[in-house]
């Protein structure tokens, strides 16, 4: 490969089971004085959960707080700037979030609010932050996105309907804690979505334009750990080999797409996501098979490769049988966790394909696709995944 590419790497990741118990000398390490929990309701209410646990370890540092809990899912702007004014009325300093990908990404939405200006939709696009966050740390609770680790900020606007990323690596978390012991009580179903999220973004960063060796092989290790644990955290949550497992796939994916941005499936997805209100993992598993396999003929050698990183033999194979057995292995892991079949189930209507093919094209991870569509062809590609995967 004779291209040059930059590569971005987390600041701080602790890993493993218990490192929560880590985050009050952090924050005292990193002067926060007063830090704005940024969290969901139902999170902030789990006895002994993710949010009691960090206050906790803050508490014996010895370190104030205040607690945000109006994320919603697909966190939408009137959730950035309820934030903003809580931190401002609190006096905080800093943010905390806690949660998975929606917590992360309203966290930095207040911090990118507080600090460049207040209409965050201006703000769409790469780049575009000219002063730094309050400092800020991420506790994860989903395996998930890789948004503790990775430079997006992917917020919803409620009036049009319309997600947009703020990409910047200022929105890139100082510290963040990735503990296995937060995400044993998962539900079965939030598991299944954001693991395949974690799939998907190991899947898309392979095969995009952008790809280099060192995501290549992130995305490869990803992948494994995936078919083995997701299936297994499914079917029992408190399997905490299996959470670990899924935790470092997560990581590895969100460094991976950090690098070497995504595809469709994302570009596609972000639509349903704000058109619907749908889950973020479910859109992306309900599009995987059908836009990889329109994909498929852009870069057939990279296809047939990921068919023999996910275990296939295909000796005696012709290139585009090989390939092939990759878009089986997609469709295998998603029927597996009890992924719907079509985007039917999520309240996707016909009437409204024509709008999110244009919406798409111009989402920033279109540009990475290895396959040039149009809007006939991403219109198409949503008429598939209605008809059913
Ligand atoms: P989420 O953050 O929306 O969480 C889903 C639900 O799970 C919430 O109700 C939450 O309260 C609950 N939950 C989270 N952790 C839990 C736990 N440990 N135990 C019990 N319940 C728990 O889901 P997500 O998939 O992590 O995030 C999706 C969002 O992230 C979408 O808006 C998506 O667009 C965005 N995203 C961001 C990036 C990025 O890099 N910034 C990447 C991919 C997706």
């Amino acid at each position: 490969m004779n291209r040059q590419f930059d590569f971005l790497m987390p600041s701080v990741n602790f890993f493993g089971p218990g490192v929560i118990a880590k985050i009050g000398d952090r924050a005292k390490m990193l002067n926060m004085h007063k830090p704005l929990i940024v969290t969901t309701e139902g999170l902030s209410k789990i006895d002994n959960g993710p949010v009691q646990q960090t206050t906790a370890a803050l508490e014996k540092a010895g370190v104030d707080y205040a607690v945000f809990t109006g994320v919603e899912p697909n966190p939408k702007i009137r959730n950035v700037q309820a934030g903003k004014k809580m931190y401002q009325d609190e006096n905080c300093d800093s943010i905390i979030t806690v949660g998975g990908g929606s917590a992360h990404d309203c966290g930095k939405g207040i911090g990118i609010v507080l600090t460049n200006g207040d209409d965050i939709s201006k703000l769409a696009g790469i780049e575009t932050l000219k002063n730094p966050l309050p400092p800020l740390m991420a506790v994860n609770t989903t395996a998930g996105t890789g948004s503790e680790l990775t430079r997006h900020a992917v917020i919803t606007n409620e009036k049009t309907h319309l997600k947009f990323v703020v990409v910047s690596w200022r929105n890139i978390p100082l510290v963040s804690f990735n503990d296995p012991m937060l995400m044993l009580d998962i539900p079965k179903d939030i598991t299944a979505a954001t693991g395949c999220d974690a799939f998907v973004q190991a899947i898309e960063p392979y095969v995009s334009v952008d790809h280099n060796p060192i995501t290549d092989s992130q995305c490869k290790e990803a992948i494994q750990l995936i078919q083995t644990a997701l299936p297994e955290v499914v079917a029992n949550g408190h399997n905490i080999e299996a959470r670990t497992k899924m935790v470092e796939a997560e990581m590895l994916a969100g460094m991976a797409f950090n690098n070497a941005n995504l595809g469709y499936v994302h570009a596609m997805a972000h639509q349903l996501g704000g058109q619907y209100d749908a889950p973020h993992g479910v859109c992306c598993a309900l599009l995987l098979t059908t836009v990889e396999e329109y994909n498929l003929i852009a870069c057939p050698e990279r296809f047939a490769k990921l068919a023999k990183v996910m275990g296939f033999d295909t000796t005696g194979l012709t290139l585009y049988e090989a390939a092939q057995k990759s878009i089986d292995g997609m469709r295998e892991m998603c029927r597996l966790v009890g992924i719907p079949s079509s985007i039917k189930e999520i309240g996707a209507k016909p009437e409204d394909f024509e709008m999110m093919a244009k919406n798409a094209l111009k989402d920033g991870n279109a540009f990475s696709n290895p396959r040039k569509g149009t809007v006939e062809d991403i219109v198409k590609l949503y008429q598939k995944a209605y008809d059913g995967i």
